[in-house]
């Protein structure tokens, strides 16, 4: 069993990889490892350029009697994620990730090992050096800044590109190909608030939790608790059992997870309060039967509160909980054709209640540019009914599954010829690189694959060594394939 990565195979791929370990790579600080690419590319004699925000490219010429081949991109992303354990001492802007074998994997000590995408990048490098290979023209092209908002890829010029089908190596799973993702973007809605003086100062705090959120891509299609929609369907049915009033409704974190928890501020006369807190319990154990499979730890408390004494009139209180019980939040629409993917999907992700308006953050995701609009439509339609306006941000592009790609037929055939099984075809809900990519460059045909790795972006991450040969074995073969 190999104890170093200059044991495991293929020796090139992973001698390439051991220097990638040696340069800091965090989001944002890719210049030392564009630099280092770029001495690679030249020490080997290809011409390499980098553009304004950092990516580089670097062109190698087809092997004698492939010249004619339609030209092949391999790409990755320069950067990683850098997380370590809390009693970790590391300096990621200086000190190398230490690689540690345990069995068939390749883990870090106490950090991200940036695997993901460092070997795909270690791929690239090797394809460049390897002189045995047999290809039509290649580009290598690796983005800065994947992690944190693909702005790589966005800020890539015109022309900076001239192959017409691109190998994306930022996959998870040996014997997956990826050839879809989703397209997202962020609405903000603003719901003017009237409030008056409260008619009581009894105040109480009503809170949802224990929820398990999750990914709002890739969970939504799990049917979890979002806490606010849970809270805002007791609020709604509880106003029609027990006068209160509601001062603030906050709730949700981050906009690409399913809000967790979520918290009514409200005032109730003393003579309501048993009726508010029974309503409040009717409403959470039909919730709770509801979800007894998938939110096990769903609960709620309502306790005395302090806090403002400026409630919203009794109008403004009624549209907010319809506005809140009327926005859509899950999934809209699964693919036709292809099983489990969800094509459509919006987060009710985050809302906060300031003095004179309430803020809600709805995240929209679909791979069907179209979907993503009409759903957005959607939600203008309740802000409209509501009163309340949508400031509509620009999103990024999904990648929109081309079941009849003549590059995935081509590389279908190929992975049978050579691991004598089929692979299988997938597409994520979330965001990819080539989603951004395919929108700059019209008519690029597109696959994503890699080596199997676990729990990228945290200390757990790890590589599976053999799936790193098998994936170098089938690199090879496309790239030998989709040129002859
Ligand atoms: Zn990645």
């Amino acid at each position: 069993m190999a104890s170093s990565l200059n044991e495991l195979n293929p020796k090139l791929l992973w001698k390439h990889f051991a220097k990638i370990l040696t340069i800091p790579h965090c989001s944002g600080n890719e210049k030392p490892l564009g630099d280092y690419v770029l001495s690679v590319a030249a020490s080997l004699g290809l011409p390499g350029k980098r553009d304004k925000v950092g990516n580089v490219l670097v062109s190698k010429p087809a092997t004698a009697g492939r010249e004619g081949a339609v030209g092949a991109i391999l790409q990755g992303h320069l950067d990683m994620v850098c997380e370590k354990n809390s009693d970790k001492v590391h300096d990621f802007s200086k000190d190398p990730i230490q690689a540690e074998i345990k069995g068939e994997w390749v883990y870090a000590k106490g950090t991200t090992l940036g695997a993901d995408n460092g070997i795909g990048l270690a791929a690239a490098l090797a394809v460049m050096e390897d002189k045995t290979l047999v290809h039509g023209p290649l580009e290598f092209l690796f983005t800065v800044d994947e992690e944190t908002g693909l702005t790589g890829a966005n800020k890539i010029q015109k022309g900076f590109l001239s192959g017409r089908m691109l190998l994306n190596l930022d996959s998870e799973d040996e014997g997956t190909f990826t050839i879809g993702c989703a397209g997202g973007a962020d609405s903000t809605l603003i719901l003017p608030l009237d409030r008056k003086k409260t008619a009581s100062k009894n105040l109480y705090k009503l809170h949802v939790h224990g929820l398990r959120g999750g990914h709002s891509g890739l969970d939504i299609n799990q049917g979890r608790g979002n806490a606010i929609k849970l809270l805002a369907r007791m609020l709604g049915q509880a106003q029609t059992a027990a006068k209160f009033e509601v001062i603030s409704v906050e709730g949700g974190s981050k906009h690409n997870a399913i809000p967790r928890e979520a918290v009514a501020v409200l005032a109730c006369p003393p003579v309501q309060v048993r009726l508010m807190t029974t309503a409040f319990k009717k409403a959470f154990d039909k919730i709770q039967v509801e979800f007894k499979a998938v939110e096990p730890g769903a609960a709620y408390s309502l306790e005395p509160a302090p806090g403002k004494d400026f409630a919203l009139t009794q109008d403004c209180q009624r549209t907010l909980i319809a506005f809140l019980n009327a926005l859509p939040h899950g999934v809209i629409a699964m693919h036709p054709e292809i099983a489990g993917l969800t094509e459509t999907s919006t987060n009710l992700a985050i809302v906060k209640t300031g003095k004179a308006a309430f803020e809600v953050l709805c995240s929209t995701r679909s791979s069907v540019a179209s979907a993503l609009e009409a759903t957005r439509g959607v939600i203008i339609s309740v802000c409209a009914l509501a009163g309340a306006r949508a400031d509509l941000k620009d999103g990024y592009p999904g990648w929109m599954p081309n079941l009849d790609s003549a590059l995935l037929k081509k590389l279908k055939e190929l992975y049978v010829k050579t691991f004598g099984k089929e692979a299988e075809v997938v597409a994520v809900h979330a965001g990819l690189e080539c989603g951004i990519i395919g929108e700059k460059f019209p008519g690029m045909d597109m696959i994503s694959f890699g080596p199997t790795m676990k729990n990228p972006h945290s200390p757990e991450e790890h590589v599976h060594a053999g799936s790193v040969e098998k994936f170098w074995t089938f690199l090879t073969a496309a790239i030998d394939g989709l040129s002859s």
